[in-house]
């Protein structure tokens, strides 16, 4: 079943303790898009500038991503510039350039009103709500990504946006955030009254928990022997969960595990190169390669 993304496509330029680079491809709903890419047919909602080339827009045409929601504005794409700590804990932000995006007002291609799978990437919540209102029929499945700047300036309307929200996957620090309670338990069990039935706490290189109903499920972060660029990789976790869940077409518990397992899947695959340079070259061989992986390494018997 076809996957709607609503969000940011940039440019960034990232530091990290082994390279430096000044215009990769980025953005939360590129990595998300061709994450899922994988599972299911995608189509992005976004805008780019007129810096934004052909051989910018290959990542997607390669992957079979429709962008006719993609608009092209006067102006120059979304830039983002983030430094990484020594051992990839930290990440300071440098700058924020909205260009385009500052007054970007997503519009849903007709053919994509029916989708019934929907992702809103971190983009200011009143945006977000607004691509729920444009839809003409109710989702299966309704999943929203957001971050502190949003938690703390627009609270009203984050909470507003949340009630229409079936399933809330931020960080941990986020959910402490979002929450006021310091307790990941006690903190998932607030937010699931604001309106999100199951939420996905991602917790980096620790992996990812999740909280539905009675369950709770955790999945370790994939061990990686080197690191080069985190960037992305929660987008991309949100790619890969959301992306299962379309392709099997439910979003019961036992389909729930197995998204934890997929998004951290795609999440570490991203991490191993630079910008989305592994997400150009990965294969869906790989990708079941490691998940069978992550069985063995949680397997255990009593
Ligand atoms: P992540 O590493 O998963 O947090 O995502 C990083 C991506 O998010 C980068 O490629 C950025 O271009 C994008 N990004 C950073 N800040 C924002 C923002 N305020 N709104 C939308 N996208 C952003």
């Amino acid at each position: 079943m076809s996957l709607l993304v609503v969000g940011s496509v940039a440019f960034d330029a990232i530091q990290t303790p082994f390279r430096e680079a000044e215009r990769v491809l980025g953005g939360a709903a590129m990595y998300f898009a061709v994450a899922a890419s994988f599972f299911t047919k995608v189509n992005v909602v976004g805008v780019v500038g007129y810096d934004f080339t052909a051989r910018d827009a290959e990542i997607f045409r390669r992957r079979g991503i429709d962008t006719q929601g993609l608009e092209r504005a006067p102006g120059k794409t979304f830039f983002w510039a983030g430094k990484y700590s020594a051992d990839f804990t930290d990440r300071t932000t440098l700058a924020t350039d909205l260009n385009v995006f500052a007054t970007f007002n997503p519009k849903l291609p007709s053919a994509y009103r029916t989708s019934p799978y929907i992702f809103l990437a971190n983009i200011d919540p009143t945006l977000q709500r607004s691509v729920l209102k444009q839809v003409s029929r109710r989702p299966k499945l309704v999943a929203l990504d957001t971050m502190n700047y949003w938690i703390e300036r627009t609270p009203a309307e984050l909470r507003e946006t949340l009630r229409h929200v079936d399933v809330l996957l931020i960080n941990d620090t986020e959910t402490r955030q979002l929450s006021g309670e310091h307790n990941l338990l006690r903190a998932a069990a607030k937010i699931r009254k604001m309106g999100p039935r199951t939420l996905v706490i991602k917790r980096g290189e620790f992996g990812a928990l999740l909280v539905h109903g009675d369950t709770v499920f955790a999945i370790p972060g994939f061990l990686l022997d080197e690191v080069q660029d985190p960037t992305g990789a929660g987008d991309a976790y949100a790619g890969g969960f959301m992306g299962y869940l379309a392709s099997v077409g439910k979003h019961d518990v036992k389909s729930l595990r197995c998204a934890m397992v997929y998004g951290s899947v795609l999440g570490s695959f991203t991490c191993e190169r630079f910008g989305p340079e592994r997400l150009r070259t990965l294969t869906r061989r790989e990708i079941d390669a490691r998940a069978r992986h992550f069985a063995k390494l949680t397997q255990f018997s009593l």
